[in-house]
């Protein structure tokens, strides 16, 4: 038996699945691990491989079935796996400063490793759950969580670019003012820029963004009372049981998706669009109605495309080991080990 993993290393935990040449999955839900990620990269890569036997374990087959490995991790990394030499959220230990996770990993397993960001493998498992691993589509997927990430896949392949920001649709701009409700906002983000889809849809937004604007225009709000930080965690939630101002942030966040989608359109002409994360963890009815808010926040589209699909990401916990699961294996494929 030849299997390849998938390796999704987050800041708190790694999540593992293993996939079969017949592209089946042999993990059913979340098998996950500590991280130990701010303990540098030796003790994490240990952890890492720990973690593996476990996973290899539980699921009845040997570690020696495993021949190749994905490994996604969040950024800023390169498209080969060297993390940012500046550091980041996630990877805090000075040991990690420039280190190439990619190679160290596999030099840890002794088996080929594959590299990709977290964004682009959620977008790569978004893409396989519509149209499998052998396709010729293109599909463009936004996660959104504390920040915005996601990724384009074009005929299987994942868009990395030239240094590895591919796909970082977060900080694209977009004509923000053009959102009825937010006159006079003005969105920053952490990249610098004003009005990036990150800076009006995420759950940073509505932290650093929508409740200083809206709390002061619905006087009395429950909100009101908390920190920005407790009480953007509970703007989702409130939401979907129909509270007037948390509705209005959602409605605000799915205009902007609206336009961003409406730029992909134009420069993609893609088969379908997926939204996911944190903010979509909801009831189907909430759901649906947020995608019928993205839509309306489109500009008018052409008649031929007027009519492209905008699912919603299944699988959300699963996805980025799911997703570079399947870039190892394709990997693996092309060398000859599948
Ligand atoms: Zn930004």
């Amino acid at each position: 038996m030849r299997i390849v993993a998938g390796i999704d290393l987050g800041g708190t935990a790694i999540n593992y699945t293993l996939v079969n040449g017949k592209e089946q999955f042999l993990i059913e839900g979340l098998c996950e691990h500590p991280a130990l990620a701010k303990q540098g990269p030796e003790i994490c890569l240990r952890q890492i491989e720990d973690g593996l036997k476990i996973a290899v374990q539980e699921a009845g087959v040997a570690v020696g079935d495993v021949v190749a490995a994905g490994l996604d991790t969040p950024g800023p990394a390169n498209a080969e796996g060297v993390l940012s030499a500046r550091g980041s959220t996630n990877f805090v230990h000075p040991d990690w400063a420039g280190f190439d996770i990619r190679a160290g990993l596999e030099k840890k397993l002794g088996i080929p490793v594959t590299y990709l960001n977290d964004g682009n493998a959620g977008a790569l498992w978004g893409h396989f759950t519509l149209f499998g691993a052998r396709s010729k589509e293109t599909t463009l997927t936004i996660v959104i969580g504390t920040g915005l990430g996601g990724g384009v896949i074009i005929a299987d392949n994942v868009l990395k670019g030239r240094v590895g920001f591919g796909g970082e649709l977060g900080h694209v701009l977009l004509p923000y003012q053009s959102i009825a409700g937010i006159e006079g906002l003005k969105p920053g983000c952490n990249c610098g820029r004003i009005g990036c889809l990150e800076s009006v849809c995420s759950l940073g937004a509505i932290e650093r963004s929508f409740l200083p604007f809206f709390l002061p225009r619905y006087a009395g709000h429950p909100l009101a009372a908390m920190g920005l930080h407790d009480a953007a965690k509970l703007v989702r939630g409130m939401a979907e049981k129909g509270d007037p101002m948390c509705k209005e942030i959602f409605r605000i966040q799915a205009h902007a998706i609206g336009l961003f989608l409406d730029e992909m359109v134009n420069t993609f002409d893609p088969d379908a669009f997926l939204i996911g994360g944190g903010a979509l963890e909801t009831g189907e009815e909430f759901q649906r109605w947020f995608i019928r808010e993205v839509r309306a926040g489109m500009p008018p589209q052409r008649e031929e495309q007027a009519d492209i699909p905008i699912y919603v990401m299944p699988n959300g916990d699963t996805a980025g080991a799911r997703g570079v699961a399947i870039e190892a294996l394709k990997q693996a494929r092309r060398s000859g080990l599948m």
